[in-house]
Order: structure tokens, then sequence, then C-alpha cells
């Protein structure tokens, strides 16, 4: 039995959560698998050094494949390697395609997971984040996205695994007819800020910003200088004040960050979702009893666009 760990790039490089994923899989404490779908070949190297990695396999796929060619694709895998689990961080392709694989195996998904003890035992949040839910799987092939930011990343820069190819022909054939769809385009927001997924400082704006001028007047600043990623509330996304991919919490990105900076966040149990695990919790709100405060190890009672602008230049100084 092995366990094939699907690694998550962007095409020119491996995701941190995909080191931390190594590590998730090597709890089941079967010899790992490393499938390196596309991008560039460099990545297969990379991957074939962190420790834990018994092999690599870098398939030649095309950069347009939809999701349903990936599963496919992976679930023959699966049979030809004699895969006992197939492992992915939770990150938007993971999530997108092993519910789908899970499927096609006709198994649970064991979704979002934030501890494994041993080959069948899994602990996830449920409710919200609320409950711990630890479950045991008698499927016989285990599908199972992790929570990055739960796991230690591996190590890197060891002896390298040994690295096999898959041709774009012995894909295409896999694939072949049976997945007509394609994928036509993809967009991808470039920003020049960390992933806020994997992003060590967190900025988060809420709905108290006001507009998204303002939002970017009071939240970028301070994100700019702490070298953070941005985040938002659902009612900051849906009103206009940020792009719905920073959104954090329940419905959006799960985050961890050594530090949490909530300025204008109620602290709704949807968005605690997201960040509650998150390091050392700063909140800046005019409420005192704003629920945020309940989570936070750092309070601050006060209006965000004194506050904020204050704290940026102090931080701007030192
Ligand atoms: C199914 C479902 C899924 C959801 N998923 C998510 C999710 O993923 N993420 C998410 O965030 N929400 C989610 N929500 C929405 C969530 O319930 C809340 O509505 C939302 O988080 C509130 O956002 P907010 O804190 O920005 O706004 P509000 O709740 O309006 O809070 C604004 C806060 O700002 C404070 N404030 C006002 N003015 C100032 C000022 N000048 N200075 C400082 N503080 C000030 C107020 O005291 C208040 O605490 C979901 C809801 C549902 C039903």
């Amino acid at each position: 039995m092995t366990t094939l760990l699907i690694a998550d790039h962007d095409g020119a490089a491996l995701s941190p959560a995909t080191l931390r994923a190594v590590s998730a899989a090597r709890a089941l404490g079967t010899p790992i698998d490393l499938v390196v779908l596309g991008g560039a070949p460099e990545l297969a190297a990379k991957g074939a050094e962190f420790a834990g990695i018994d092999r690599v396999l870098r398939v030649d796929a095309p950069a347009d494949l939809s999701t349903e060619a990936v599963a496919a694709l992976l679930k023959s895998l699966v049979a030809a390697r004699g895969a006992g689990a197939v492992v992915a961080a939770a990150t938007s392709t993971g999530k997108d395609v092993l519910p789908r694989l899970a499927s096609l195996l006709d198994v649970m998904i064991v979704a979002d997971v934030v501890a494994i003890e041993g080959p069948n035992v899994f602990t996830r949040p449920i409710y919200a984040g609320n409950a711990l839910e630890r479950l045991r799987s008698l499927d016989g092939v285990k599908v199972v996205t992790v929570r990055a930011s739960a796991f230690q990343p591996a190590a890197q820069g060891g002896a390298a695994a040994p690295v096999e190819e898959m041709s774009r022909a012995e894909c295409e054939a896999i694939i072949g007819s049976a997945v007509p769809a394609r994928l036509v385009s993809r967009e991808v927001s470039e920003t020049e800020r960390p992933d806020l997924g994997s992003a060590r400082i967190v900025v988060s704006g809420g709905r108290a910003l006001g507009s998204a001028e303002r939002f970017d007047e009071v939240i970028a600043p301070l994100a700019d200088v702490l070298g953070a990623a941005i985040g938002a509330t659902r009612a900051a996304v849906d009103a206009g004040y940020a792009p719905n991919d920073l959104q954090v919490g329940q419905t959006g990105k799960i985050v961890a960050p050594d530090l949490y900076i909530a300025a204008g966040v109620s602290g709704a149990i949807q968005h605690l979702a997201g960040m509650k695990d998150s390091r050392v919790i700063v909140a800046i709100n005019t409420d005192p009893e704003a629920p945020i405060f309940a989570v936070a190890d750092y309070v601050l009672v006060g209006d965000v666009f004194s506050v904020v602008p204050e704290l940026t230049k102090a931080l701007s100084a030192s």
C-alpha cells in the first residue's frame, strides 16, 4: 500500500501547503508517492528532496485539464499503484478534485483533517469549528484533504527520492474521450502580497471600513509595513470593499498565521471558523463587547480610522 500525495503548485513553485501535507501523509505510516501534475519539470526535483517522500511521479499533464480529468487520472493512478490513500492539502485545488475522486472510487471524502492517528483515524472540525470529530474510516482507499496549517512543514534538502515520469501521451490516453470537459481559461489574481492561505501575518478588515476606498486607505498600508496578506469578512466582501478571494471564514479561506489583526470585525462565528487558530490575534473594535475580543490575545477598543493609521505610523518608524 502506498499513499498518493497530490502536490499543490502554481506551475512554477510547490506551495508551502504541500510541505505541510507531507507531514500529514507521513502519519498514515505507508510509503508516499508525491504526484506532481504538470508545471515546470523542476517541481518534481524539488519535491523529491522533501523528507518522507519515497517516490515522485511527474505527470506531463496539459495545463488545461479540467477537474473531471484530474479526478479520472488520479483514479487510474490509485489502481495502478495499489494506493491505500490519496492525500492533498485543503487548498482550492484539493477541495475541488478530491471529493470528485472519492465519488469515482465510491468512498467517503475525509475533508479538512487536522490530525491523523495511523491509517484509519482522523480528526476534523465540524459545526464551523465548534466541535472536533474523530472518525474511523473503513474505506479501502482513504481520500483525505488536510488543513495544512495544522501540520508542521516537512524538512527539505535531504537525499532525493527517485522521480518517475508519465508522458503526455500516457496521460492523454488515460483521460481520453471519457472526459470531454476541458478547462477554457483560468483567472489568477496577481498580487505582490503573500498568499492569504499561508501568510505569516494577516490584516483583515470588516464592514466598519465603510467603502472600498477606505478599506484600501486603512488596511493596505498596515499590511504593507508588516509584509502581511490582506483578509476581509464576508460582510466587507459582499459590500464590495474587498475581492471575494480575500474572504476569511467558514465559506472563505481558513488561515492560521502567527499574527492575525482584525480591524472593525465583529467576530461572527462564521468568521472565527476561519481564523481562530491563529497564534496571536489582535482585535480593534469600538464595541468593548464585540465577540472577536473573546478570542483575541490583544484587544484595542478604538476607532479603526484613527487606531490603524497610528499603528501603521508607529511600525513604520520602528
Ligand atoms: C452560511 C454563512 C456563512 C458565512 N461565512 C462567512 C465567512 O466565511 N466569513 C465571514 O467573515 N463571515 C461569514 N458569514 C457572515 C457572518 O455571519 C457575519 O455577518 C460577518 O462576518 C460580519 O462581518 P463584519 O464583522 O465585517 O461586520 P459586522 O458584524 O457588521 O461588524 C462590524 C464591526 O465593526 C465594529 N465597528 C464599527 N465601526 C467601527 C470603527 N469605526 N472602528 C472599529 N470598529 C468598528 C462594530 O462594533 C462591529 O463589531 C457567513 C454567514 C452565513 C450565514
